[in-house]
Parts: structure tokens; C-alpha cells; sequence
């Protein structure tokens, strides 16, 4: 289990944390916000450990934390206590996580077939408000993660206010949001906020090459990613390098060989990445994953890596000063900037845009398809 003096690139939250467990009104329900894949749950799951631990460490800062002085007491988990084992088994019978699929657990047969698009009132009174009023198992108090907090329904915000204002002693409550500004101002209000910033890019660049990917593809994860280096390592694990860079020069090429060929290909590339999903996900959680919803996020991927290539382009059209993502394969912006002026490539990326969004109505992958090839091609502008 990582450690919270291990977390990388996030020394400011981490050096706020501290702070609050150092002072005399150690903060009881805490927001972290930022972008997905930046360390938030890595955090928070290790602030718990300390939380709960039997015999937390003290530590000199000794420079580690930049935040901090130098002989500031650090609070960190001794590691070894059964408190500490248990979090590292993932078996801690005082840490809960709290996400909107639990609703599928829930006691009530009715509920559990409703859908699970909000984190509504039955998961947070089932499984946030009642535990938490409950006796702790271990005798250190509670800790309760919300993931997605961004989805809670304003009915359950209303219902937890209380909880969030005024915990059961012993009790802590970390929400997890990507944008503080989803929730309500009674919420926030009765939160304290860690802001998580995404991460320098070298540092998701380098963590990738200590895991052993190759230097020119760990460039690239780093800069396409935008500092999370959660995605960067999903996408590195995928081997979505191979991926997109024939992707890429398929679309430096797509002038030439027209707009069949390539919707077929891109039709193919996101069955075959959806295919993978499907058996990857099955054998990691054992669990199926429709193939619809396998062949939606490949999609998205794809869309993505192309919607890149042509910001890519206008970065070479506009003479911008912002390094190109794909600068590994600078040949490819380099003939879509050619092929489109700087407004045609706008309305691109605004189109590849627009056919995300119509993804998760049901729009079927092979129409899109088809007009993003005539789009990227330069035959039409995408007609959906
Ligand atoms: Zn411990």
C-alpha cells in the first residue's frame, strides 16, 4: 500500500493534511478536489491508515515537506499494528469506501433495481449515515471515502449535512470530487477543501519509466494526459502506444486514401480495443462488462486521441507556444495543419467533441465513425 509520504507530486496537499492533524480542531469531514488520476483515493486511503493506525509514527519533517518547517512532527502510520495490516489486506472493518454502486448491495430489493446514476439517499443513509453511528470495530474511530462525490443527489447532500457538520466522535468523512463547484454550498461550506493539482508532467513521465515503459512512449502518456498519471498508467498498461501511433499516421495519410478505408479501420481498431476491456475486465474483477459499454469507451479513446492530433495542429497553425503533445510523430499535426485552416480545425475538435457526448445516448459507434473518417479526410463536416 502506498504510504502518504509516497504520494508523488503532491507534497502541497499532503503538507495541508498534516497541518490539519497537527492542529487542536483536527478537520472531521474533508473535500479533496482535483482531476481524476492525480492521487486523490491513493491519499485519501493512506491519510485513513494514519488516522486508524494503534501506534501512529512521529516524524521530523527534515525538509521533506517543502510546506513545512523543518522540525515539524509528522503523523504517519507505524506500518506494522494489525490497524495498519488490515488496511494493507484491504479487510479494515473501520474504513468505508461509499460509491454510487453500492446501491446494487443494498437491503431493500426495490431500491437495488433502481439506476445507478446519482449517489442518492439510500446509499448515504444505508451506507454512510447508519455506520457511521454505529460503534467502531477496532476501537479508532471511523473513516468513511465518498468517491464521486460530485454525483451525490442534492437529497443526500441534505441528508449528510448533519453527519458532515457534526461527525459521531471519532468519525471522518473524506469526499471525493473532481469540481468542488458540483456540490452545494452547505456542503462545501461544512467541508475542508484539499485542492489536488494534476501533476508535473515529468513527474507522471518518470514514474512510467520507473515502471518500466519505454522513455519516448512515457513523453508522450505524460503530455497527452495532462499530469494524471492514473490514466497514464492505464493507458501505458493497455499498450494503447502501438495504438495510437498507427492511429495517428493513419491520420496524417487520411487525405490520400479516403474516407471508406479509414472508417473502417477505426470501426475495427475500437472493436478490437473493446474486446480486450471485455476479457481483461473479466479476468480482473471476474465480472462482465456489456459490450456496449466496452465498444462506448473505446470509442471515447479513440475520439480522444484524435481530437489531440488535430489541438496538435493548431498549435503548428497558430505558431502557439505550447509543445505538441504528439511530438513523437510531429508528421502527422504537421499534414493536418495543412490540410485545414486554424477555423477548420477548430470545428473538428468541437464535432469530435460532439460525438462523445452522443456516445452516451446511444448513438451507434459505427455512424460515428463514419463521419468522423469524412470529417478528418476533409470531405464534409460532420453530420450527425
Ligand atoms: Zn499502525
Amino acid at each position: 500500500m502506498v504510504e502518504l509520504l509516497d504520494i508523488a507530486g503532491q507534497d502541497a496537499a499532503i503538507g495541508r493534511l498534516q497541518r490539519a492533524m497537527a492542529s487542536m480542531r483536527r478537520p472531521h469531514a474533508l473535500l479533496f478536489a482535483g482531476p481524476a488520476g492525480v492521487g486523490r483515493r491513493t491519499t485519501a486511503v493512506a491519510l485513513a491508515k494514519v488516522l486508524l493506525c494503534d501506534q501512529p509514527a512521529s516524524r521530523a519533517n527534515k525538509g521533506r515537506l517543502a510546506d513545512l518547517p523543518e522540525d515539524f512532527a509528522l503523523k504517519l502510520a507505524c506500518t506494522t499494528c494489525p490497524s495498519c495490516r488490515a488496511m494493507d489486506g484491504d479487510r479494515h472493518v473501520d474504513f468505508h469506501l461509499v460509491y454510487k454502486e453500492l446501491l446494487q448491495y443494498h437491503s431493500d430489493p426495490k431500491v437495488r433495481e433502481r439506476v445507478m446514476q446519482e449517489l442518492g439517499i439510500p446509499v448515504i443513509r444505508e451506507f454512510l449515515i447508519a455506520p457511521a453511528g454505529r460503534m467502531s470495530g477496532r476501537g479508532r474511530g471511523k473513516v468513511f471515502l465518498v468517491l464521486e462525490a460530485d454525483l451525490l443527489s442534492e437529497e443526500a447532500q441534505n441528508a449528510l449535512l448533519k453527519t458532515l457538520e457534526e461527525p459521531p466522535p471519532g468519525v471522518t468523512i473524506i469526499l471525493i470530487a473532481d469540481q468542488a463547484a458540483g456540490l452545494l454550498p452547505t456542503t462545501l461550506s461544512r467541508c475542508w477543501a484539499v485542492n489536488f493539482a494534476p501533476l508535473p508532467a515529468e513527474v507522471v513521465r518518470d514514474r512510467l519509466i520507473a515502471a518500466g515503459v519505454d522513455r519516448r512512449e512515457a513523453h508522450f502518456w505524460a503530455a497527452y494526459t495532462a499530469g494524471s498519471l492514473g490514466q497514464a498508467q492505464r493507458l501505458a498498461e493497455q499498450d494503447m502506444y502501438r495504438v495510437k501511433s498507427e492511429l495517428v499516421e493513419r491520420l496524417a495519410g487520411a487525405g490520400e486514401v479516403g474516407s471508406a478505408e479509414l472508417a473502417a479501420y477505426l470501426t475495427q481498431t475500437a472493436d478490437a480495443l473493446a474486446e480486450r476491456t471485455i476479457a481483461e475486465f473479466k479476468k480482473a474483477q471476474d465480472a462482465k462488462l456489456s459490450k456496449q459499454l466496452a465498444r462506448r469507451r473505446a470509442t471515447a479513446v479513440l475520439l480522444g486521441l484524435i481530437a489531440s492530433a488535430f489541438r496538435d495542429a493548431i498549435t503548428l497553425a497558430t505558431a502557439a507556444q505550447r509543445a505538441l503533445v504528439h511530438a513523437d510523430q510531429p508528421a502527422a499535426p504537421q499534414a493536418l495543419a495543412k490540410r485545414f485552416d486554424p477555423a477548420e480545425l477548430a470545428r473538428v475538435i468541437e464535432d469530435l467533441d460532439a460525438c462523445e457526448k452522443l456516445l452516451w445516448r446511444n448513438v451507434q459507434p459505427t455512424l460515428i465513425w463514419d463521419n468522423v473518417a469524412l470529417t478528418v479526410a476533409g470531405a464534409a463536416p460532420l453530420r450527425l
